[in-house]
């Protein structure tokens, strides 16, 4: 590979940015760096040849609150939003905390977690769970687009060319219960796929459930959830297997799925419903 033609930009603004990347197009975004690093086999990287380093922008940094909403910028490291503490949503604070280890934690951002194409990474369950939204931004406009929206599957991320993630909205509602799993990718340490299982209850009522999975696709059955909304807590059996029956019709129709991860996803989700019924 001819190393003069390796390029790596630090634009301050976005005026900046989107002007080098009309002029290169084929230029990726480097955030933290962990994931485009980690992809490479050999002693000595072969990164993009064209590199936008989104370092120098300030506001991809901004973390800010309202009584409703929680906005990171997409550069916010993934440790640095487990150290915001109890204002965090617990299902987030539990994912980014499982991912990989603290060094890489320092490094890895809320946006390259969440843009990166080939699969959807751990962070996505529990911004879609949560109802997060994204801010996407080219040279002409900006536009939120919801998580569910962003990260369907099968097909690659809702970005366009030149588009940058540059903000995540997270509700901040209260959710009393929280349960979340890790699955590890079949024989290697990396991870394939996160769920995540939050509801609300109000006065002895289920009144919002969410089931999430990500990984290789996405799993999410919102009919099955609504069969348990409006139900009195704790459950009753006859409803959790209403509930099981829908949730395996729904799954019977994954056919790109590991078998074996899907049973582990079905265990999970009855195991969770279970801890809810009576007796
Ligand atoms: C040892 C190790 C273990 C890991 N374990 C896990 C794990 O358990 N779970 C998990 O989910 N991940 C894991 N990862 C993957 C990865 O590190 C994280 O997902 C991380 O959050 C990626 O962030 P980054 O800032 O380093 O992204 P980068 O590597 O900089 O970028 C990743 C991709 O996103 C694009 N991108 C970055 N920011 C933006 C933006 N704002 N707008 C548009 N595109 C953008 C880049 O162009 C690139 O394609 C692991 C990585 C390592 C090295």
């Amino acid at each position: 590979m001819d190393a003069a033609l390796n390029q790596i930009f630090f634009p301050q603004t976005y005026q900046e940015l989107f002007s080098r990347w009309a002029k290169h197009p084929d230029a990726v975004p480097y955030a933290g760096g962990t994931m485009l690093f980690s992809l490479q086999g050999s002693r000595t990287p072969a990164l993009p040849r064209k590199l936008i380093s989104l370092d120098k922008l300030a506001e991809l940094r901004r973390i800010s609150r309202t009584e409703r909403y929680l906005e990171v910028g997409a550069m916010v490291k993934l440790s640095d939003i487990i150290y915001l503490g109890k204002i965090v949503p617990e299902a987030l604070t539990r994912c980014l905390e499982g991912i990989a280890n603290p060094q890489v934690r320092n490094l890895a951002t809320i946006g390259g977690n969440i843009c990166f194409k080939d699969r959807r990474m751990d962070g996505s369950a529990p911004m879609i769970a949560l109802d997060a939204l994204y801010e996407l931004r080219s040279a002409q406009s900006s536009r939120w687009v919801s998580a569910s929206r962003f990260s369907s599957l099968p097909g690659p991320i809702n970005l366009g060319p030149q588009e940058l993630l540059s903000r995540i909205r997270i509700p901040l509602e209260q959710w009393n219960y929280t349960i979340c799993k890790k699955y590890p990718a079949a024989g290697t340490n990396n991870s394939g796929g996160f769920m995540v299982f939050i509801l609300k209850n109000q006065k002895d009522t289920l009144t919002d459930l969410r089931i999430v999975f990500t990984g290789s696709l996405i799993l999410r059955d919102k009919k099955s959830e609504s069969i348990l909304v409006g139900r009195r807590l704790p459950l009753e059996r006859k409803d959790i297997h209403t509930f099981m029956d829908h949730w395996r019709i729904y799954l019977s129709a994954i056919h790109s799925m590991d078998d074996l991860l899907l049973e582990k996803v079905n265990n999970f989700v009855k195991t969770s419903l279970l801890a809810l019924a009576d007796g």
